[in-house]
């Protein structure tokens, strides 16, 4: 039987722990992951591009478990009442290929969007940082915010967003959590003002400048999570080129990240490196440092590999039959005419 994770399963199984403790297990399970890079196979994620948005299918294999996530972006989807991000994910075992695990993943890829982004700023951002801006209120953000508060201790966060009822909306999920102070910005000036780490997650299918070289100052870490597609991008080039720039999977962030602004060989380390300690992350308090994030299939894997083991431990899930298991393995025909 595979394991069916519908959002009413997702719910409870985050909720044996709660948001905050789920993203710290996830930071773990994506660090582990990440230490362990040379074992997986890997590739840019295939995208199908139409003008108003993206379909991608995102696939990555270690030597026992294969698992692939399909999820789309579209900006647009707001103005029907829809999610910008929509997801699922499947987790199969490689010495048969039988799919273990079919589930919800656009509360995952909050979820695994969040940690990966707590990952890297563990490892980059100044020790001790209290203070982040978060530029774009959508539905990424919260996950965002608990997750920098809860594993690196960030506590005062600026908000802006061009529509001020998203902003409202953030304010209102978060601000029953003790230990989050939340100040609603005007502009991206009044939000980066007093900001150690700087998170830019907005959404639109263009070539933005959310944040302008003259708005970094020495020191800062840029979470640059919302432009993770060809022609979507939020920073200023000139900033690139001012910083210390980190990426999960150089194939793919050339093609879908901040640096497709800049020459094919522009200089980036990979993220996994600094966490083995094999490569330099930050190399001094001034360092501009910035995580150009696009969202890897290895961060997926991590998280149905803990939504798996959780599954199994609390027995959550539906079983299904996804895949036919017949008595005789030669005789799929029968199936049709005796369901029985
Ligand atoms: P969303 O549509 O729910 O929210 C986006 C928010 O950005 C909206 O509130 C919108 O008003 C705001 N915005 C748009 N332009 C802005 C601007 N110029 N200044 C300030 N705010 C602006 O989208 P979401 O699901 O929160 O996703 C946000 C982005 O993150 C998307 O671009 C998505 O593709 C990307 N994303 C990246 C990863 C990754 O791993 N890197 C993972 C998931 C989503």
């Amino acid at each position: 039987m595979t394991r069916f994770i519908d959002l009413a399963e997702m719910r409870k199984l985050v909720n044996l722990t709660g948001v905050a403790p789920f993203i710290k297990q996830l930071v773990d399970y994506i660090e582990s992951d990440f230490k362990r890079w040379p074992e997986f196979d890997k590739t840019p994620r295939v995208a199908s591009h139409s003008d108003i948005g993206v379909i991608e299918l995102m696939p990555t294999a270690d030597a026992e478990l294969y698992g692939f996530k399909y999820v789309n972006g579209h900006p647009q989807n707001a103005l029907n009442n829809q999610l910008t991000v929509m997801a699922f994910g499947a987790l199969a075992e490689v010495k048969t290929g039988f799919p273990l695990l079919l589930c919800e993943f656009t509360l995952a890829t909050a979820l695994r969007t969040a940690a990966t982004s707590v990952v890297a700023a563990k490892y980059l951002a100044n020790k001790g940082a209290k203070t982040m801006a978060v530029i774009g209120n959508g539905a990424q953000s919260e996950f965002q915010i608990i997750g920098f508060n809860e594993v690196l201790g960030v506590t005062d966060f600026y908000l802006y967003d061009i529509d001020a009822s998203a902003t409202e909306k953030l304010i209102g999920n978060l601000n029953r959590y003790q230990g989050i102070r939340l100040h609603f910005c005007r502009s991206v000036d009044e939000a980066v003002a007093h900001a150690e780490i700087i998170t830019t997650i907005t959404a639109d299918k263009t070539n933005a400048t959310i944040l302008r070289a003259s708005q970094i100052k020495p020191g800062m870490h840029l979470n640059a999570v919302g432009g993770d597609c060809p022609g979507k991008t939020e920073l200023e080039g000139k900033i690139l080129t001012q910083a210390d720039v980190f990426v999960e999977f150089p194939e793919q962030t050339r093609i879908e990240g901040e640096i497709q602004q800049m020459p094919a060989d522009f200089f980036v380390t990979e993220l996994w490196e600094v966490i083995c300690g094999t490569k330099a992350g930050r190399l001094s308090q001034e360092s501009i440092t910035i995580f150009d994030s696009v969202g890897f299939a290895i961060e997926d894997f991590s998280a149905l590999r803990l939504m798996y083991d959780i599954a199994e431990k609390h027995n959550l899930g539906k079983p299904i039959d996804l895949v036919p298991q017949p008595e005789n393995p030669r005789d799929l025909y029968r199936l049709l005419c005796n369901p029985e």
